[in-house]
């Protein structure tokens, strides 16, 4: 019985079991099964090591632990090599480790999904932590025009520029395309426009946008963060958290099943309904 899993800590709350559940139904896999698996940092090396031989076939990463699964790999794909993190392992028959980073790739797929996306955007991107490290060499990899940075600690965006060949900014600037990669929005704030003060925004510069993208997701799009409620007000089209979740999660089924991902099941997995905008 092929095993799959997601490794964190926390990770209690991670939709990758209820994604890749539906995943195998729609696919025939009854076989193949997928679970959290809580992992402290202190017991990270040694227990990903006997994953393989436990039956495992790979596993996700989360928080806090995707540096440290690249670390531990023997090989890794150019994405994970260039961001310095990973989020997929695939434990080898001959029992060595391969690190493939799918959140760069899965925003961009994201984001190639929408329509009218031009194909050389410009971009801000809130954040200089694991995730906006991310989406800064995804973005600048997929093309975009320009990637501005902006972060509440200005010298970690100054730094996260300099090392991605992007450009810090001091405050937000307009562009075609911001994401959010702080976790600003992620626990309730005492109103809106206090989160979006957090993030150096108003709700009408919101509207400046043409596509907002919140990597924070609280439940799908009947519940938006902050940023996602004001970009909608002003008709900004907008992507969920959620998505980009079933993204790299789609992605990291092709490569450990070699089969097309099942997106539109992995996506009522995941707790999102069909929505248009
Ligand atoms: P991280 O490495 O801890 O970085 C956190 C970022 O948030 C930093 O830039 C930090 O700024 C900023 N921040 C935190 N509190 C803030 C506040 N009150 N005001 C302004 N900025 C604040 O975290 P991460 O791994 O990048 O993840 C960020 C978020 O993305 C999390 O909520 C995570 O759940 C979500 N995420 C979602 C997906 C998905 O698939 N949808 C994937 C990855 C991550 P400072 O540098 O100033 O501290």
């Amino acid at each position: 019985m092929p095993r799959l899993g997601v490794i964190g800590w926390p990770v209690a709350h991670s939709r990758s079991p209820s994604m890749f559940e539906a995943a195998f139904a729609a696919c025939g896999m009854d076989d193949w099964s997928y679970q959290r698996l809580p992992l402290p940092p202190e017991l990270f090396d040694e227990t990903v090591r006997a994953l393989g031989a436990g039956g495992f076939v790979g596993a996700n990463v989360t928080i806090p632990h995707k540096r440290a699964a690249l670390a531990i790999a023997d090989r890794a794909g150019d994405a994970a090599r260039a961001i310095g993190a990973a989020n997929t392992l695939t434990f080898g028959a001959d029992g060595t480790i391969e690190a493939q980073n799918t959140d760069a790739p899965g925003l961009i797929a994201a984001l190639g999904r929408l329509t009218g996306m031009p194909a050389h955007p410009s971009a801000l991107v809130l954040g200089a932590g694991g995730s906006a490290r991310a989406v800064v060499w995804g973005l600048l990899n997929a093309g975009a025009a320009t990637v501005s940075v902006w972060n509440r600690t200005p010298a970690r965006a100054t730094r996260l520029a300099r090392e991605l060949g992007a450009r810090a900014v001091s405050s937000p600037v307009q562009a075609e395309v911001l994401v959010n990669c702080t976790s600003v929005g992620l626990q309730r704030s005492a109103s809106d426009a206090e989160a979006l003060n957090q993030l150096g925004l108003t709700a009408d510069q919101v509207g400046g946008y043409a596509y907002v993208v919140d990597l924070v997701y609280r439940g799908g799009p009947t519940r938006p963060t902050p940023l996602l409620a004001a970009a909608r007000r002003h008709d900004v089209t907008t992507v969920d958290g959620l998505e980009v979740l079933v993204a790299q999660g789609a992605l990291s089924f092709e490569y450990w099943t070699g089969k097309p991902a099942p997106l539109e099941a992995m996506r009522r997995g995941a707790g999102l309904q069909k929505h248009a905008r």
